[in-house]
């Protein structure tokens, strides 16, 4: 695949000195955009809205209703982060993007293509306080909040660069959004509200198309069950009774299982959609059929389905993946239970696609596998 113009000047230019924020398009509110364009007529700023959310494009010179002038003033602050990494994997299905937005923040997205479908996972903050021990973000700690534009400007990005280099077999529009990269959603609530809200009533993504993933802050699963959209709730569970779990979720000591599967049903009752539970199996740990039978009361409980996943391993993690055949015991134990469950392909293995691993290689020196 070739790389983006973007990405080229990404890494052949690394910028020394960060734009000031407020400046960027996708930073202001789509309602505000007028204020970009201070002696313009006022459809200008409906024709921006409309290049920004519903048919973004790489390049502000692409934009082709809008004066040269404007292009030129957006062409330097169109995105609100730089491209220091792009990369490839799975045969050119899976690829991934490391945003620098500052010079304290690095975030990673990665798009992955499938037959019918295209999957892009964001992040919602930089790093994450929640300190999950099987997680390279986890294991990085916490840099920032992430802004609602910088949330939202993964999606435009992604859609412009799926659009311009569509993935082989793949529709070149995105089909699901997931918000499992970087970052626990529901621990920066405010700004991940205002980033759906643009998702859904401007760039006009159906809220069923839309995951927010949580390890478990329960008044924040509460919060959403509140909204006005149907959006997904998938729980990173991982362990099914207080005392493993908190020996992996830390967030656990806080909000047990008990509250978070509460949180769970209510959300279950206010928007009745299923709540899906994620499973990431490792290795003698949380692989038992001790932990299987734990799960599947919940999971029967919630009438929920179960997404197993194999570890998708870290440089610092201590977790290793588990077998196959242990894999397959473990879901044919689920499925015993009564409880539907299916195995997930782990992606992007070939190019460090978990959350968060991408940065923790960068930030300690190792290679970064570009497929230039
Ligand atoms: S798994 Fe999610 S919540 Fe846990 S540390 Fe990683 S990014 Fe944060």
């Amino acid at each position: 695949m070739s790389l983006s113009p973007r990405l080229r000047t990404g890494l052949n230019k690394r910028p020394t000195s960060v734009r000031t924020p407020l400046t960027m398009a996708y930073l202001i509110p789509p309602e505000q955009l007028g204020s970009l364009l201070n002696g313009h007529p006022p459809y200008r700023s409906d024709q921006l809205r409309q290049w920004l959310y519903e048919h973004p494009v790489l390049e502000a010179a692409d934009m082709t209703n809008l004066p040269g002038e404007v292009r030129a003033d957006l062409s330097e602050t169109l995105w609100p982060f730089v491209v220091d990494v792009e990369q490839t994997g799975d045969a050119g299905r899976t690829r991934k993007w490391l945003f620098r937005c500052d010079k304290d923040a690095s975030i990673e997205a990665v798009l992955m293509g499938y037959p019918k479908r295209v999957t892009l996972c964001l992040s919602s903050q930089a790093g994450c306080a929640m300190g999950c021990t099987f997680c390279a973000t986890g294991q990085f700690g916490f840099d920032r909040q992430l802004d609602p534009g910088e949330i939202v400007a993964q999606v435009a990005y992604a859609q412009a660069h799926l659009r311009r280099y569509p993935l082989p077999d793949s529709p070149d529009r995105l089909s699901n959004i997931v918000f499992m990269g970087m970052g626990e959603p529901l621990a920066n609530y405010a700004n991940v509200r205002e980033a759906l809200r643009r998702m859904i009533e401007v760039m006009h993504i159906g809220a069923r198309h839309i995951t927010v993933s949580t390890v478990g802050i329960t008044p924040g699963i509460r919060k959403l069950a509140d909204e006005p959209w149907q959006v997904g709730l998938a729980l990173s569970l991982h362990a099914a009774d207080d005392e493993l779990r908190e020996t992996l979720v830390p967030i656990n000591r806080r909000y047990p299982i008990r509250d978070l599967v509460d949180a769970c049903a209510y959300y279950f009752e206010k928007k009745g959609r299923r709540v899906s539970i994620e499973w990431t199996m490792m290795e003698g740990t949380n692989d038992t059929p001790e932990q299987a039978a734990k799960l599947a009361t919940i999971a029967r409980e919630l009438r929920a389905h179960v997404n197993v996943i194999n570890l998708n391993p870290t440089p610092l993690s201590v977790e290793r993946p588990s077998d196959t055949l242990t894999v397959e015991d473990f879901i044919a134990d689920l499925r015993s239970y009564g409880v539907a469950a299916t195995f997930r392909e782990t992606r992007g293995q070939d190019i460090d696609a978990a959350c968060g691993q991408l940065r923790v290689l960068r930030s300690r020196g190792g290679g970064t596998g570009l497929s230039q």
